[in-house]
């Protein structure tokens, strides 16, 4: 089924950014899956090995490594430490590394490992991120240290060391990365774009940054859940004014991804700024060592989760969703600015709007005065959002009438129609994106709330259609 059916579509929320499509290409594979499960499960290797083939070609040489649940599992400081002491490892018996003799016994193994990375015990037993400040961290584990989502400090585990991304303190960072490597910190994590207040990095203090990891034998690890794919490029760092695409030796060594493609995990660029130093050069050590990981330590994910995540690969591929987020960032951007130029002061600025391309963090009181859904978070005063990409989203008049406008009134009543005679309604708050309740929803806009005072009594100042709240705004 081709997605230019499929109009445009106000729910920016996407589950939390889980879907980048309303309607995926769906392969062949689904049929003999459903016809016949076991010949399909017997040519799973080829299934993982496509996958893993789609995923390095598509982000530029990552190998998606280890799978996990959710994305805040793989960003675990234990498990990215396992994981390079097993690179080190693996690097030794294999001769990788000219500089330490091959033939060793285990337990003796873990002396040149630590000269190797720079560490000492404290790196091993206890270790810890420095993390860049804005970065989203709310679960529960070590990043809920700064995560502002959380009544009490709820994080567990060692606490991040925190770095401001200031470029006035980027002087300052190789000092604060070689206090963060005294006290057992292993790598850096950073979001491209901060997930709580929309400011990107700069791509001053991400080469500043970059240059600081290199100099303290830290990893440099990216979270790309929320900003793959939508900022414009496969991986938010490869968009051009990073300048890392071209010089991948100076490259993030691990990317954290999940959310919309549809598998969590990490990967690897073994060709990395710090990767490099273990010696994983040709393809076959990389695979290697990518099937003694995911054989011995993860488990590879289930079939049907495998076949989507093809899917989603294949579509980003073949209907260039980097390229189609800067359309869509550009028109929704664009149509605010329209609505909002029309009860603005003659002269007055245009108001920012933070992100990159589709990923599009717009302040509160903004956001709340157009009938689209967000996802925002309860402290911030940023919603996201995060529109689909589909080809429909890639016209100006059809978002502007479908999305902004009353002539998308006839389609969102059909999506209410349907929701009542499946006994459902919208899935998140219009006014604190939370899974929604309550028989109050509105059958017009196909926006609802939840069934809590607060969002009940905001509920019913919604710009509604129905009321023609909207006249002379849209
Ligand atoms: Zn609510
Ligand atoms: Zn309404």
């Amino acid at each position: 089924m081709g997605n230019d059916i499929v109009l445009p579509d106000h729910d920016f929320h996407g589950s939390w950014g889980r879907r980048y499509t309303i309607c995926l290409p769906l392969s062949n594979l689904w049929d003999e899956y459903k016809s016949n499960r076991a010949s399909v499960e017997l040519r799973y290797d080829e299934i993982l090995a496509e996958y893993t083939n789609l995923f390095t070609e598509f982000f530029d040489g990552f190998i998606p490594l280890s799978f996990h649940a959710h994305v805040s599992d793989a960003s675990n400081p234990s498990l990215i430490t396992g994981f390079l002491l097993y690179t080190a490892g693996v690097s030794i018996l294999l001769g990788l590394d000219s500089s330490i003799p091959t033939r060793m016994v285990q337990p003796e193994m873990i002396e040149p490992i630590k000269r190797f990375y720079g560490w000492n015990n404290c790196h091993i037993t206890a270790p810890r991120f420095a993390v860049i400040r804005g970065a989203y961290g709310a679960a529960y584990g070590h990043l809920a240290y700064i995560s502002k989502e959380w009544d009490l400090s709820l994080g567990a585990g060692p606490e991040p060391f925190v770095i401001e991304p200031d470029d006035s303190l980027a002087a300052d960072l190789k000092d604060r990365l070689c206090e963060a490597k005294s006290i057992g910190c292993i790598a850096v994590v950073l979001e491209m774009v901060s997930t709580t207040n929309g400011l990107p990095i700069s791509p001053y203090f991400f080469s500043k940054l970059r240059e600081a990891c290199l100099e303290n034998n830290l990893f440099l690890i990216v979270d790309e859940a929320l900003t793959a794919i939508r900022c414009g490029s496969p991986f938010c760092f490869q968009r051009e004014e990073y300048a890392v695409s071209t010089a991948k030796s100076c490259g993030p060594d691990i990317v954290l991804f999940g959310k919309g493609l549809g598998l969590c995990g990490f990967a690897v660029n073994f060709g990395g700024q710090m990767m490099k130093k273990a010696g994983f050069v040709t393809k076959d050590s990389q695979m290697l060592m990518t099937a003694f990981w995911r054989n011995l330590v993860t488990q590879p994910v289930q079939t049907p989760v495998l076949i989507e995540a093809i899917d989603i690969l294949k579509a980003a591929q073949t209907e260039n969703w980097p390229d189609r987020s800067k359309s869509v960032g550009r028109i929704v951007r664009d149509l605010v600015w329209e609505a909002e130029a029309r009860t603005a002061m003659p002269g007055a600025e245009r108001n920012p709007i933070r992100g990159l391309d589709s990923m599009i963090l717009i302040e509160r009181h903004r956001s709340s005065k157009f009938p689209i859904n967000g996802a925002m978070l309860k402290r911030s005063m940023w919603v996201r959002w995060l529109p689909k990409l589909d080809l429909s989203m890639t016209d100006p008049n059809l978002v502007k009438n479908y999305i902004f406008g009353s002539e998308g009134v006839t389609n969102r009543q059909l999506k209410s129609r349907i929701a009542v005679a499946h006994g459902k309604m919208p899935m998140w708050c219009y006014v604190c994106s939370t899974p929604a309740g309550g028989p109050d929803w509105c059958r017009t806009c196909f926006l609802s709330s939840r069934t809590q005072q607060a969002c009940e009594e905001a509920f019913r100042h919604h710009p509604c259609f129905d009321r023609k709240q909207l006249k002379g705004r849209l």
